[in-house]
């Protein structure tokens, strides 16, 4: 397998370098024959090449078998003619990574916000509210004078109904239970035309229960009662803001994993931000991106149905909860280490694994 590793900004390079040494770890212990490429993104990419991500970048990824991303300073970067256009964008819409899977479950190990739970957001990602990605040419937000400003949200029917899919065939693997989340009692044409195309769907899989819940409401829900959920599925913006909050209801940001996933192409990527408030200190929790990279490595081996990627995956993710447990990670979710160690930590239980 060929991966390509882009670092990224802010705390991307340290828990990329812990993520590494697992991910060595499990290539020598299942002979995963892992070919790692890594190359500049986001400033460092700027100070190489001038480019936050060059289209040579783009390109690599393409051939690539799997990619992985840190977090960049998507914020600092405005003026795409000076190079500078968000990397996470560009690789999703490149590569056509219609599908945000972001899990949060709780671990034992430290003290639980809401209790046990153990769900999914399935999110749209490639149009939505996010102007960057859902015009053909030019922005999705514009100046009408200086005093005005709009903001186009696109929802097409191929882009619900191909992330309602990924949804209920997910929850076929689950607890067969999926809730659609929206807002249509006030974009009643845009996100009424989001629950149509998820119920659509639905019919195809009867094994499955669908409810639907007003994205307001949701944010009680699941505080109130994250067990009740399973498979949750939504557009862009709902699924970006949502999936951090049920991140930081299972332990931190820092548990944030995520797949990028499109027909072709994977990407593994952590939900949160370069978090530059932590960034260089050695207390970032690098489980986000290892948990990210074991994501990839499964959905690797289900396309090629290479059981030694499944079993390392699956090595990956009982490492990560044994460590949890014995307090074997950073302090965010009551640990005692730093960024590195927690990564040495879990990579000697992965090669460590029968
Ligand atoms: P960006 O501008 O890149 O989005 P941000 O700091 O605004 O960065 P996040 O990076 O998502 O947003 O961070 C939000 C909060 O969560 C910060 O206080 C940060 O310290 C914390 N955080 C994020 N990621 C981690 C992590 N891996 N480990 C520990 N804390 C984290």
């Amino acid at each position: 397998m060929h991966l390509l590793v882009l670092p990224g900004d802010g705390i991307g390079p340290e828990i990329t370098a812990a993520m590494l040494v697992v991910l060595r770890a499990a290539s020598d212990r299942f002979d995963l024959g892992l070919r790692i490429e890594e190359a500049a993104t986001g400033h460092a990419g700027l100070r190489a090449h001038g480019h936050t991500i060059h289209p040579d970048i783009v390109e690599k990824a393409r051939r690539a078998d799997g990619v992985v991303l840190g977090p960049t300073s998507t914020f600092e970067f405005k003026d795409p003619a000076k190079g500078e256009v968000n990397p996470s964008m560009m690789l999703r819409k490149s590569l056509d990574l219609f599908a945000n899977i972001r899990p949060a479950r709780t671990y034992a190990g430290f003290p639980l916000r809401c209790g046990e739970f153990d769900l999914v957001v399935a999110r749209e990602n490639t149009e939505g509210f996010y102007a960057d990605r859902n015009m053909e040419a030019g922005s999705g937000e514009m100046m009408v004078t200086k005093d005005v400003a709009i903001s186009l949200r696109r929802i097409t029917r191929k882009c619900s109904e191909r992330i309602a899919r990924v949804a209920f065939e997910l929850a076929m693997t689950r607890h067969k239970h999926v809730t659609i989340v929206h807002k249509a009692n006030v974009l009643k044409v845009t996100d009424g035309l989001f629950i149509e195309e998820c119920r659509k769907v639905a019919r195809e899989f009867p094994a499955v229960t669908v409810d639907d819940v007003i994205v307001d409401a949701m944010m009680a829900h699941v505080v109130r009662n994250p067990r009740r959920f399973d498979v949750i599925v939504t557009t862009n913006m709902y699924g970006d803001i949502l999936s951090d909050l049920t991140a930081e209801l299972s332990g931190s940001l820092g548990l944030a994993a995520s797949l990028n996933a499109g027909t072709n192409h994977g990407m593994a990527q952590a939900a949160h931000g370069s978090a530059p408030d932590i960034a260089g200190t050695n207390v970032a929790n690098p489980l986000s991106l290892i948990l990210s990279v074991a994501m990839l490595l499964a959905w690797y081996g289900r396309r090629k149905q290479a059981k030694p990627f499944q079993a390392a995956a699956a090595a990956i993710e009982k490492s990560v909860e044994a460590a949890i447990a014995a307090k074997e990670s950073t302090a965010d979710i009551g640990g005692r280490l730093g960024t590195r160690e927690t990564g040495d930590a879990v990579a000697a239980r992965v090669q460590a694994q029968k």
